[in-house]
């Protein structure tokens, strides 16, 4: 096919081919009007292609190469040498891949056929030129760097900056109209990036980048935010966002690893157009939280309860360091019983938040909070600590010491100091390390079975004892614990709660505690709360208990008292 323009049009033919191929990565528009016989040649790189077929790919490997691009200024020129018609442009562009301006030379030949005119020759060659780049830089420079400035350089999208601009722009200027923000989130992205590589990680970026770019709707941003956070901003339309959520699962999920990629979303609908468009995002980002984890649509609506929940974190976070400082973090004491014998066998050390006027804040609320943002393990040590130096007080008194139990937070787990830290807190104050057990919560087993049991063990060979916490409130199974080494079961109290002595719940109650004990592991039952289920606990020979129906956990003092 040829190119049909008469030879006045045939300069500025030529720039638009040019200008689509870098821009929009149009290579059909060139290859379309190539001569079969047609010859490339890129003297910068001494390559030389023949055949339409070999220089087409050689401008797709060129748009590659700079892509994303934006051309700022193309000047070019029309002469006849030795009989052969050529336009010679130069070319000012920015790569956003390159991140530079760059200056490309450009010489297209033509054939003249009955129709109109074909390439026979196309040369391509970067100006390395430092001056000149540098006038172009001067002339150019306003355009460019702002160019640079607004755009991603791995995927081409938006950067968080010209986003939120553009999208309260976008929202000034249609009023009337309403918008969503869209938040989109890799599902263990770095995951795929340790198993399969930073080059695959990077390419499924692109890939979502690509569809990110392609949806089809008149008012429509996106962006990368970092890492792999994105972001959409679109006229809201009834179930547009359900259908590009469905969607976008669908395309990652036909991602060519062979791993199946997971997209979380958060969606804010914009309800009030006057708060700033970061807030908006960090809106949808709350609602994302929220999604992850939820398999079956791994989606959420934000609402003002996630507001009023962020703001608690956030308080919760700002109080943190002075509490620690004054001291209004305090140990409280859970006993532990035999239900035969009736003794006291021990107790859990629980964290209590007492401020200085007086109101508490319970460690639900608190705990969650902290091991999100790293300091659980600030207040975790202050426990052991205070358990170490209360047991080693007892022991001087001459009473006789039972053991206590200190919770371990999953993120202590992934502290290489942690077996340290205990082993130099039990030697600090002298006490023997079968006194203080380690609760180590169910969840985090499946969370990362193979570190956990590696950690588990070594403490186990310093002589700590183990107790698996909360069991029954996750996901594991019972056929787990005979791949890991616990020494104490501790049932879960949502499961007793649930538990009807006489139906099914206590039917798997009695089959657990019995399996535990095929396994030579003991049970403890925890939130045991009336005598019906103590009773219960015992006909199925669980014989050690925690809960209220036995005591409340109790301060220092209260606990003193008891033994
Ligand atoms: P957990 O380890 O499962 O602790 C047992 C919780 O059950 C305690 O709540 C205890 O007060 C409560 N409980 C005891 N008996 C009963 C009962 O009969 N019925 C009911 N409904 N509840 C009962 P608490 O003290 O509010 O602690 C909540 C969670 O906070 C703990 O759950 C634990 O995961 C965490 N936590 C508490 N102290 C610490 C700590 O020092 N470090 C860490 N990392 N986590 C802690
Ligand atoms: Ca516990
Ligand atoms: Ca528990």
């Amino acid at each position: 096919m040829a190119l049909r323009v008469g030879i006045d049009n045939l300069q500025r033919a030529t720039e638009k081919l040019i200008k689509r191929l870098f821009t929009e990565g149009v290579v059909d528009a060139i290859a379309d009007v190539l001569d079969d016989n047609v010859v490339g040649f890129s003297p910068s790189d001494h390559y030389y292609f023949r055949g339409s077929w070999e220089v087409k790919r050689f401008l797709q490997g060129e748009y590659e190469r700079f892509a994303p691009c934006n051309i700022s200024k193309i000047r070019s020129r029309q002469f006849i040498r030795e009989g052969q018609l050529s336009i010679e442009s130069h070319v000012i562009m920015t790569s956003l891949q390159q991140r530079k301006l760059l200056l490309l030379n450009i010489n297209t030949m033509y054939r003249m056929v009955p129709d109109g005119f074909m390439i026979n020759g196309i040369n391509m060659a970067l100006d390395y030129d430092r001056e000149k780049t540098y006038k172009v830089l001067t002339e150019t420079a306003m355009d460019d760097l702002e160019f640079l400035a607004s755009y991603d350089s791995a995927t081409g999208l938006l950067n968080r900056e010209a986003f939120c601009a553009r999208a309260s722009d976008m929202m000034t200027d249609y009023p009337e109209k309403s918008f969503d923000i869209l938040r989109i989130n890799i599902e263990r992205f770095k995951v795929i990036n340790e198993v399969f590589g930073e080059h695959q990680g990077d390419k499924l970026l692109n890939y979502i980048a690509g569809f990110l770019k392609s949806i089809d709707l008149e008012l429509c941003l996106s962006a990368r935010l970092y890492a792999d956070n994105f972001v959409v901003c679109f006229e809201s339309g009834e179930g547009d966002a359900e259908k590009l959520i469905y969607t976008m699962q669908i395309v990652a999920n036909s991602f060519e690893i062979s791993h199946r990629t997971v997209l979380t979303f958060g969606i804010y609908h914009v309800d009030d157009k006057s708060i700033p468009v970061s807030t908006m995002i960090e809106r949808a980002n709350m609602a994302l939280n929220q999604a992850k984890g939820n398999h079956v649509m791994p989606y959420c609506l934000y609402d003002n309860k996630m507001r009023d929940q962020m703001l608690l974190e956030q308080k919760i976070v700002n109080e943190f360091d002075a509490a620690l400082e004054h001291r209004e973090f305090k140990l409280f004491l859970q006993p532990k019983y035999d239900l035969v014998t009736k003794d006291i066998i021990g107790a859990e050390a629980l964290v209590r938040w007492i401020k200085s006027d007086g109101t508490s804040v319970m460690p639900s609320v608190f705990i969650p909070v902290l091991e999100k943002n790293g300091s659980v393990y600030s207040v975790d040590r202050y426990i052991w600590e205070e358990t170490c130096r209360n047991l080693r007080r007892w022991m001087d008194l001459g009473k006789e010491v039972k053991p206590v139990s200190v919770n371990v937070s999953r993120i202590d787990l992934y502290d290489p100091e942690l077996i340290n830290v205990l082993v130099g807190l039990t030697g600090k104050y002298n006490i023997p390390k079968h006194l203080l057990e380690l609760e180590i919560t169910e969840s985090a087993y499946t969370d990362d079975p193979r570190m956990i049991m590696q950690v588990t063990e070594s403490l186990q060979n310093e002589g700590f004892l183990i107790l698996m916490d909360d069991f029954g409130s996750g996901y594991s199974s019972l056929n787990m614990l005979k791949d890991i080494h616990i020494d104490i079961l501790k049932l879960d109290m949502e499961f007793l709660r649930s538990t009807d002595q006489t139906g099914r719940g206590g039917n798997i109650l009695s089959a657990m505690v019995q399996m535990a004990g095929s396994l030579n592991l003991h049970t403890i039952a925890e939130g045991v709360e009336t005598e019906e289920q103590a009773e219960f606990l015992k006909s199925i020979g669980c014989n050690w208990v925690q809960g209220y129906y036995f005591s409340q956990p109790l301060s220092v003092e209260e606990f003193e008292k008891l033994i």
